[in-house]
């Protein structure tokens, strides 16, 4: 049956692209109905529009809280065309058929996201606005929904290509699109709702996401994937601008995402050199050049192609480092003209400016899915301070292993369990991750410190006289040990194992300091 679109509804409140939409329509003939502040913008441009309260009888009242709630337009998006019951109930009750749907809702993300008050927030929830979105994607078969502007341009294709007609196909398509932005919108009042109440984790979990980015496939060739975003502000991947480069993997993205996050621990000049999700080297403090350099000489064969991270602007002598080797991906908060320059020449080189650092110590959720449904967990932001340590050994720590210590194991927190890090002098120089046995990852760790030092030449590997953190308790003293025979002088460790004093006991022997930080940090 052949439709063509002869009444539209137009009610937005981001009015991106709306006069040029509208002209179109008006073009073709379409009758536009409009709200207040909407169709005030159409007729400053010059379209023709009736307003809805015009069409339905009823003044917008209640500060806008009411508008469009009403029969002759529900009615008018729902009936069923070709139906007769349907028709004559329409007639009957002088209720015309609406055939577009143009609404997007009232800002209620941006609105938290600004950090309005409780009551403008209350404000910014859309009623009658996702009610028509709803009630036009569930009668997709004669009504056109859109939600984004974005979708603006299939529907005048569509109209062109079909004399005034959308297809089945892309009703259907927005229909979903819809229906996914109303399930959005609700999820975030939703988590607004919970959060005023201390309720980060509700009985009913929703969640909503708008998809950025089309993956040419997943984790392998043979999977399909996609980017979504959530809309939070937060500096990083998902709000970071592409400088340069080619499109983003799913594991570049996933591997940024955990370089970025790493490099923001730290408020002196950072480095963190990624693969597969896990440091091959992280270096805090000096020039960022420097830093660099030093996170590279930890376990320079793994970061080949690998991801780097910068808590600190880039500059010449940085890019001029970074692109001696293949590296995928570069992020940073930004990069001066120098150093763009530099990157440029290196066309396949991805790089990322994000314009700021997140808050490591933001809160925050985080997910994982498993069959049948999703882990939510709180964002790993806790973080071990010099006072709340407890040395459990008779000697102390001095002041460079303590800091060094505080710097292993906030890396521990990015690191695949089990994760053992050897840190000197502000740089990692081993790091033994994602093994199931902590003895593992302690000699790991050790053995690649060995190659790294072979391979420069070095007298002896750079664990000799570093510290080591472990993300979680020795079990038993074997891990220890085997940090003692790499050379570690000092450990930092959550804790708490039934064995800690025989742990304790084998680091007095060997002469090691040993602090209790209390808190894990285990991230699989
Ligand atoms: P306008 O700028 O045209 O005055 O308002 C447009 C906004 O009003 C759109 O975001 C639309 O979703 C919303 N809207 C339309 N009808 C209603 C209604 O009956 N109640 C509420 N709360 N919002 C509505």
């Amino acid at each position: 049956m052949h439709t063509p679109v002869r009444r539209a509804l137009l009610s937005v409140s981001d009015k991106t692209g709306l006069v040029d939409f509208a002209k179109f329509l008006e073009s073709r003939g379409v009758d536009i109905l409009s709200t207040g502040g909407t169709a005030k913008a159409m007729r400053d441009a010059g379209v023709a529009v009736t307003d809805v309260s015009d069409f339905t009888g009823f003044p917008e009242m209640l500060d806008g809280r009411v508008k469009t709630l009403h029969p002759k337009v529900h009615g008018g998006i729902l009936g069923i065309r070709g139906n007769a019951d349907h028709e004559s109930a329409m007639s009957e009750h002088g209720i015309a058929p609406i055939d577009l749907v143009v609404v997007n809702l009232y800002p209620f993300e941006e609105t938290v996201a600004k950090g309005a008050d409780f009551d403008t927030c209350i404000e910014n929830i859309d009623i009658g606005g996702p009610g028509m979105i709803r009630a036009a994607a569930k009668n997709h078969a004669a009504v056109t929904v859109v939600v984004d502007p974005e979708d603006y341009d299939a529907v005048k294709e569509a109209m062109e290509a079909n004399d005034g007609d959308t297809t089945p196909d892309l009703r259907k398509r927005l229909a979903a699109t819809a229906y996914a932005r109303t399930g959005a919108y609700d999820a975030a009042i939703s988590g607004w709702f919970a959060r005023q109440v201390g309720d980060e984790l509700p009985r009913r979990f929703a969640l909503g996401g708008l998809r950025k980015q089309t993956l040419r496939y997943g984790e392998n060739p043979h999977q399909q994937a996609a980017f979504y975003t959530t809309g939070e502000a937060r500096p990083g991947v998902a709000t970071a601008e592409q400088v340069q480069g080619k499109e983003l993997s799913y594991n570049n993205l996933n591997d940024t995402d955990a370089a970025f996050e790493l490099a923001a621990e730290f408020d002196e000049p950072a480095v963190a050199i990624i693969k597969h999700a896990n440091p091959c080297g992280v270096a805090v403090g000096g020039s960022i050049v420097e830093a660099y350099k030093r996170a590279l000489a930890c376990d320079p064969v793994s970061a080949f192609g690998g991801i780097v991270a910068i808590n600190r602007p880039i500059d010449k002598a940085a890019a001029e480092e970074i692109t001696k080797i293949f590296t995928e991906v570069v992020i940073a908060p930004d990069a001066d003209e120098e150093a763009r320059a530099v990157f440029a020449a290196k066309k396949n080189l991805r790089l990322l400016l994000t314009g700021g650092m997140p808050d490591p110590a933001e809160e925050g959720l985080t997910l994982k899915t498993l069959s049948g449904g999703f882990l939510v967990q709180s964002r790993d932001s806790g973080r071990v301070t010099e006072s709340a340590l407890k040395v459990a050994t008779q000697r102390q720590p001095d002041d460079r292993e303590m800091r060094d210590m505080l710097i292993a194991f906030r890396i521990c927190k990015h690191v695949k369990s089990n994760a053992i890090i050897y840190v000197k002098d502000g740089a990692t120089v081993g790091i033994g991750a994602g093994q199931m046995s902590r003895v593992d990852s302690a000699r790991i760790a050790a053995a690649k410190a060995k190659d790294a030092a072979e391979a420069a030449g070095a007298e002896q590997p750079a664990t000799v006289g570093s510290v080591v953190a472990s993300d979680a308790f020795f079990p038993f003293a074997d891990g220890l040990l085997a940090a003692a025979e790499a050379g570690a002088t000092a450990v930092i460790q959550p804790g708490g194992s039934m064995r800690d004093d025989e742990v304790v006991k084998a680091a007095d022997e060997k002469g090691l300091a040993m602090v209790m930080t209390g808190m894990r940090h285990f991230r699989h």
